[in-house]
């Protein structure tokens, strides 16, 4: 997270000295330590490094984070959200800050060291949150104006329908948390999930926390959100295998972000009058032609092949290990879920932006 000091922070330096220096202390350890990123006006920090009691190693960083200043700005415009600490009573808010939000925060709000540990990102499992990364990692490395960023992150798999109680524990902490979670929905207008998507929606619209947020994919699982492209490259295939080619046309259609892929579908997915049944039987046309001839024999009836359970731990290797050697290239052309991408990118620079180590 990056961590703009207001120039109201000066004020600190006449009233209360101490405990200025004591947060500058504790958040220069975090930023030499690649888990937060500072950031100020040149004239604020020039000013708090004349405090007295500083000590020579946070006199180092803020120095390095003087000199790097400008190189920094293209990193606090992509974040959508940052923490401004301001001088104040009691002040701990969210508010909107053009497109962005600032998350208020005055020092005598902040106690303990969980607001300089790296941010906890929450998720339903560790290979989504492997998913997840890897993707912001990917979409990061191909932006001119934030290419190399570090991120800083711990993840915390909430194990599936336990991770709305799992997001209601890191409310009650002080860690910034960033909480991810596909919204289960298996055609447009359906409800949330009501294992997950449903109760994290209700905990954010009743008892939002400044220093948490969730974002809810509009998907049905992660694995909507893989491009094609990265399974033939993840799982070696030549592109031509037939049910990989009815996945590539099925990708570019907006049903995309609602079909069960993992789920097998046979002829009485598209009949009867649920709303979901009626969607589908609207989108009939974009699978195979029947799989028999009726009556339908349900045991064998395949409209649909489903994906292997493992082919999003394999895509989310693939595109980590990627990031090492050369990045996965993503096509340019737009595709159903490459607003989604974009939520995820945006959220995790912005929840885990970091710095390299200062010595
Ligand atoms: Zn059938």
């Amino acid at each position: 997270m990056l961590f703009y000091l207001d120039r109201t922070v000066l004020q600190y330096v006449d009233e209360q000295e101490l405990k200025l220096t004591d947060f500058l202390e504790d958040l220069c350890t975090a930023r030499r330590n690649g888990r937060h990123l500072i950031f100020s006006e040149k004239h604020t920090i020039e000013t708090l490094l004349k405090l007295p009691n500083l000590s020579d190693r946070a006199r180092r960083t803020l120095s390095a984070v003087l000199r790097r200043l400008r190189g920094k700005l293209s990193i606090y415009r992509a974040c959508m959200v940052y923490v401004r600490v301001v001088h104040g009573n009691k002040v701990l808010s969210k508010e909107l800050d053009g497109h962005k939000h600032q998350i208020l925060i005055s020092l005598d709000m902040i106690n303990g060291d969980e607001l300089f540990s790296k941010t906890r990102i929450l998720v339903e499992n560790r290979t989504d949150g492997n998913f997840y990364t890897g993707l912001a990692k990917l979409l990061i490395a191909q932006d001119r104006a934030v290419q190399g960023l570090m991120l800083a992150y711990e993840l915390v798999a909430g194990g599936g329908s336990q991770t709305p109680r799992e997001y209601q524990n890191l409310k009650n902490s002080n860690y910034l948390v960033y909480c991810i979670v596909d919204a289960d929905t298996d055609f447009p207008g359906a409800e949330l999930g009501s294992n997950t998507a449903g109760p994290i929606s209700i905990m954010e619209q009743n008892s939002p926390h400044p220093m948490k947020e969730a974002l809810i994919l509009q998907c049905y699982s992660a694995e909507n959100l893989i491009h094609p492209s990265m399974i033939k490259s993840a799982l070696n295939l030549t592109g031509t295998e037939s049910w990989f080619v009815t996945l590539e046309k099925l990708a570019e259609l907006d049903l995309w972000n609602y079909l069960a892929l993992k789920t097998r579908k046979t002829c009485s997915d598209f009949l009867g009058g649920s709303d979901k049944n009626v969607y589908w039987a609207s989108k009939r046309s974009s699978f195979a032609p029947p799989a028999c001839p009726p009556p339908c024999v349900k045991d064998r009836c395949s409209i649909y092949t489903p994906l292997k359970g493992t082919t999003l731990e394999k895509v989310s290797n693939y595109l980590n290990e990627s990031i090492e050697g050369i990045p996965h290239a993503l096509p340019d052309h737009n595709n159903p879920n490459s607003s989604e991408w974009y939520k995820i990118r945006d959220g995790i620079l912005s929840w885990a932006c970091a710095g390299g180590r200062i010595s």
